[in-house]
């Protein structure tokens, strides 16, 4: 039984008690927004990873992905990086690999994280028929089924699957007749590939069915892919990609029915006055699925920087209500990440997801108390309530003050410690502080 079956049926399960005590949320909360819909817990019957349920009311998770490539094949590094990102503060894991041996690295990098692992089954489908066939649209649809139910056997908690790439989504991009971006998701352009080169109907769609009892057997989360996401600030919502989520928005409820724990995705790229829109659609055309969205960036020239760029989006997504966001790093549109990207993505969208979290859920409590801590010079209680502690407290060592009290920034002039001083004690005891 899945998680969204038992709660339909009133049983509360261990994963939904971790749960409630992971949100500090009580119980009948949590099985409730799971029966409808609103809540996942990516896991898998086969292998029992970290409890990080994604959905309204709770805190907004961040997803680090890691993966070889086809020119920087290092598995090694690829547990590493996988690692890093655990302990940087991830709180669930993308394994995209699509260089090497796909099933032994899929392994390896389960094995080496208590996070739940996503992954997208496209590229692994695609790939061996590459080496099966010579040709990526040769892809039969039983080696794309067997390649999702092999990845599910192997422990994957949630994955991406462009079941809403449809032929009446191409159909809107041609009529469209334009891309600023092109198309940016590697399983969504292989997918609209095949469908033209076949004349074919998606059979992710069209056998919808049999995906979600493969996803069934394991209670692992359908997340529905978007593999129209604007790349480019200038396709923000256009009509593709708003036909893509229409459908797929249509396939959350659809599998929820079916008893499958579904999730949708979103950008991608979009301008910051965009993303109230891009949630507020998802939500309401789903009934309130969440939502994992990647970034988005809100400009398109911030190569180098693209995390700020993403974690900016974010932030403003998180707000309004995106449940999951995906990292981005500073190697984004350039190069694989390595293990610095990793740890700095992580910790860049670790920032947006509590920024939105602090208007979506009200969590400021954290905040209020450092800005007690830095009124009062308590370093020892700055370095405790940061979300980086260690490494503020490693900058602040690294130039000491001579007046222990204070910080290099100001030094002798430190506003805090002299011209405050005569307000200190009636600030710290004036009112409710
Ligand atoms: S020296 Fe300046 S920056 Fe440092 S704690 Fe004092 S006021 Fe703040």
């Amino acid at each position: 039984m899945t998680q969204i079956e038992a709660a339909k049926t009133g049983k509360i399960t261990d994963e939904m008690r971790a749960a409630a005590a992971s949100e500090d949320r009580p119980i009948e909360y949590i099985r409730e927004m799971i029966e409808r819909g609103r809540v996942v817990i990516p896991n898998n019957t086969g292998r029992k990873a970290r409890i990080v349920p994604i959905g309204q009311g709770l805190r907004t998770k961040v997803n680090a992905s890691i993966g070889t490539s086809s020119d920087i094949i290092d598995v090694a590094e690829e547990v590493e990086k996988a690692r890093a990102a655990e302990a940087a503060g991830a709180d669930t894991l993308m394994e995209l690999s699509v260089g090497g041996d796909l099933d032994a690295i899929r392994k390896e990098v389960i094995a080496a994280v208590d996070l739940p692992v996503g992954s997208v089954p496209l590229y692994q489908a695609f790939k061996e028929a590459i080496e099966r066939y010579h040709d990526p649209n040769k892809l039969t649809e039983e080696l794309l089924f067997d390649v999702i139910e092999r990845q599910c056997a192997d422990g994957i908690a949630f994955m991406a699957v462009h079941c809403g790439l449809t032929r009446l989504t191409v159909e809107r991009l041609h009529k469209q007749g334009y891309r600023y971006g092109g198309l940016v998701s590697r399983g969504g352009s292989y997918m609209v590939g095949w469908m033209l080169a076949n004349n074919k109907e998606n059979p992710l769609y069209e056998r919808f069915d049999r995906v979600v009892e493969i996803f069934k057997r394991y209670d692992c989360v359908l997340s529905l892919g978007n593999g129209l996401r604007a790349g480019a600030t200038h396709d923000s919502l256009d009509r593709a990609q708003v036909q893509e989520l229409v459908i797929n928005c249509e396939l959350a409820n659809i599998g929820q029915d079916m008893g499958c724990q579904m999730m949708c995705e979103g950008p991608g790229h979009l301008p910051l006055d965009d993303i109230e829109a891009n949630v507020r659609l998802q939500k309401r055309m789903s009934d309130n699925a969440p939502f994992y969205v990647l970034g988005p960036l809100v400009t398109d020239i911030a190569a180098g920087y693209d995390h700020i760029s993403a974690a900016i989006g974010a932030a403003e997504a998180a707000r309004h209500g995106a449940d999951l966001i995906c990292y981005v790093t500073p190697a984004e549109h350039l190069a694989l990440p390595n293990r610095a990207d990793v740890v700095e993505g992580v910790r860049a969208a670790r920032i947006a997801a509590h920024s939105g979290d602090m208007v979506k859920l009200g969590a400021n409590a954290r905040d209020r108390d450092m800005s007690k801590a830095r009124r009062d010079l308590r370093w020892d209680d700055q370095a405790r309530l940061g979300l980086f502690g260690e490494r503020a407290a490693e900058i602040r060592a690294s130039r000491a003050p001579e007046q222990p009290d204070t910080c290099t920034m100001c030094g002798s002039f430190c506003a805090l410690d002299n011209v405050g001083v005569h307000f200190k004690e009636s600030l710290k005891t004036g009112g409710k502080l």
